[in-house]
């Protein structure tokens, strides 16, 4: 066979060659709706190629964007690492020092960022000594009069209109590094991860599969899930890789702006987080609207709560596959669609199973073991640490100072405590950090936490581990409760009577004000920890 490297210039070649008229669609962050082609797309790549080299950029070196999903990111998703630089996505909604922290750390030389951003960028340049220039996603009228960044800012459209559009894409070993992306790190410092264009590729062939995002030339896809937020799940690879259309939604992520790109472009598939699917269920409950493209969405990053899925499904006629995977798997791990002998279930055991986080796509392997590290049964009922393995998923965090994140055998530890059931579909329990060891065994704060915002006085809760004399630890519930509602520690421990076994119930309850958050709006456990170190139960 011949010798071609997997790269990621040669998707964009491939969609200008064979799909030149399907169209990318941005809703503009300056407003507006902003229309091209895959072959125009890979022109102006190659035109950021061009102004790349002029600007010293190097094979290896990074380069950072802080920006929403736009043509003008998809083109550097193209022009970075297609000519052999990394691009590093960088999340915005992250915490300022975790922003000084994470550019430092990759030393990104240049920053390209939207609009949006433009007083965030200024508050960190000072921080970011290494950064050697600043360029502003928009065109001459938008940019700004004045700004305090040192060196100015240069402007993304006179970058390129100085380049011609022909760049010979170079050739070289696919297993480079294309691009990075850093962890939100619920749980510590933000670690980097570092994809190479042969992880990349292999990712977004698996990604395509029927039982994965089953997508084709056909469909019209729109990601909602971030381009800053693990590659937007590899969408803006797959679409050139299939020929299918792209929406991307620029800033315009509430409700009624979507469902106006959804209606308008012709929308068949989306990807996201269920917060924001929540926010357009209520909106399409409100208007009484109706989709008349969108036939299937993929969710995933935080568990999706059945509620979602079955109000999709029964109100609104869209399928939802559950899927689960990190910034390290690249991110897709499992996605959760039927098996033949599934089908014949009646409606609600086939529901029970659409709510688990699914199987394994081909290349990612996986296994639960106990806190020795031997291998648990695959009963469904068995929980213990998730464990994958395979091309696209990290061996090592980018420059972490260490070796060793993997077993001695090779696999990579989640962190996520799992069931995987006999047919293979996998359920989150919990974050092995959060889990509650009582005992010597296990309890899920994930299913108590569920428990108890069922409650209708609950409005958020939290389930954490305090120490314990007899069982090493045991359960206590953290308690947000809804505003004019009363609620007694003994009321809410009795709710959990017949739900779950007696001795997973919490020993106590106590009523705060607020939860502690991460910057992308995960329950922050460590700080909760912390502030009830000194708690015991006995
Ligand atoms: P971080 O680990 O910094 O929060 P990621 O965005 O990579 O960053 O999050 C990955 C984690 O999110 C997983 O390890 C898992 O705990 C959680 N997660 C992702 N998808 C799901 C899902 N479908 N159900 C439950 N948890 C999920």
């Amino acid at each position: 066979m011949m010798q071609e490297p997997l790269r990621i210039a040669g998707l964009i070649e491939h969609a200008a060659k064979w799909h030149a008229d399907t169209e990318i669609v941005t809703r503009l962050v300056e407003g507006g709706i902003h229309r091209y082609t895959y072959a125009a797309a890979h022109l102006r790549s190659q035109q950021l190629a061009n102004a790349l080299k002029a600007l010293g950029v190097q094979w290896g070196d990074r380069v950072g964007t802080l920006a929403w999903n736009t043509h003008r990111h998809f083109e550097l998703y193209y022009g970075v690492s297609g000519m052999g630089a990394v691009c590093h996505t960088i999340n915005p909604r992250l915490f300022p020092e975790q922003l000084v922290y994470i550019i430092n750390h990759a030393e990104d030389r240049l920053i390209f960022f939207d609009l949006t951003f433009l007083p965030l960028v200024e508050k960190l340049a000072p921080h970011c000594p290494l950064v050697e220039g600043w360029i502003l996603l928009t065109d001459r009228a938008h940019m700004p009069e004045a700004t305090t960044l040192p060196g100015g800012v240069r402007c993304y459209e006179d970058l390129l209109a100085a380049q011609k559009a022909e760049f010979a894409w170079p050739v070289f070993d696919e297993h480079m590094a294309s691009s990075l992306c850093y962890t939100s790190g619920t749980t510590d410092q933000p670690k980097g991860v570092l994809y190479s264009h042969r992880s990349t590729l292999l990712h977004s062939y698996a990604a395509a599969l029927p039982d994965c995002f089953n997508c084709s030339a056909r469909d019209v896809i729109l990601p909602v899930v971030p381009m800053f937020h693990v590659n937007a799940w590899g969408i803006p690879y797959l679409a050139p890789m299939i020929g299918a259309k792209l929406v991307l939604p620029g800033p315009g992520l509430d409700a009624a702006s979507l469902f106006e790109l959804f209606e308008n472009e012709g929308v068949t598939f989306s990807a996201g987080v269920p917060t924001i699917w929540f926010g357009l269920l209520t909106f399409m409950r409100e208007k009484k609207a109706r989709f008349s493209s969108l036939r299937q969405m993929i969710v995933g990053g935080a568990s999706c709560p059945p509620a979602l899925l079955k109000a999709f499904d029964e109100e609104l006629g869209v399928t939802i596959r559950h899927a689960w995977g990190m910034t390290e798997t690249s991110p897709l791990g499992t996605v959760c669609t039927l098996k033949p002998q599934q089908l014949s279930l009646s409606p609600d055991e086939q529901f029970a199973i659409q709510t688990k986080q699914g199987r394994v796509i081909f290349g990612v392997d996986m296994k639960i073991v106990d806190d020795e590290g031997q291998d648990l049964p695959h009963d469904g009922v068995a929980f213990g640490d998730l464990l994958v393995r395979g091309p696209f998923i990290v061996a090592d965090y980018f420059r972490s100072g260490k070796l060793g994140e993997l077993t001695p055998q090779g696999w990579f530890r989640t962190g996520d405590v799992a069931t995987i059931d006999p047919a293979g579909f996998m359920q989150i329990t919990d974050r092995s950090k959060d889990v509650i060891k009582s005992g010597g065994e296990w309890i899920s704060s994930i299913e108590l936490e569920n428990l108890a915002v069922a409650h209708p006085a609950v409005a958020e809760a939290a389930v954490i581990g305090v120490p314990h004399s007899k069982w090493s630890e045991r359960p206590l519930l953290v308690v947000v409760r809804r505003s004019g509602q009363e609620v007694s520690a003994e009321e809410l421990l009795a709710f959990y009577e017949g739900k779950v076994a007696s001795w997973w119930t919490p020993d106590a309850v106590e009523f705060v004000d607020q939860l502690p958050h991460t910057a992308t709006g995960k329950l922050l456990k460590t700080q909760l920890r912390q502030d009830f170190a000194d708690y015991t139960l006995g």
